[in-house]
């Protein structure tokens, strides 16, 4: 009996040594796993796709072309009409 809790203690301090020893690619191996979960459950998409953190510019029209363009790119014309650079 006493030689079987010898060998337990010998093979938990074994255990702990190797945990301690691959700690970075043990956590390295459940943030793989963690990021293969996302993928599957598809959080990744929406986390992509959330608009709350997509950047937009605001666009605008242009009054001679009608195109839109970014707001920041237009002229404004003397009577308030916004018009693109190539007017
Ligand atoms: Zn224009």
């Amino acid at each position: 009996m006493k030689e079987t809790l010898f060998i337990l203690l010998i093979l938990l301090a074994l255990l702990g040594w190797t945990v301690f020893r691959y700690r970075k690619q043990i956590l390295g191996l459940i943030g793989l796993g963690r990021m293969i979960r996302d993928v599957a459950t598809g959080k990744t998409g929406e986390r992509l796709d959330d608009p709350k953190k997509t950047s937009s510019i605001p666009l605008e029209r242009c009054a001679a072309c009608g195109i839109n363009v970014p707001a920041s790119t237009l002229k404004r014309a003397g009577d308030g009409s916004a018009v693109c650079d190539r007017h």
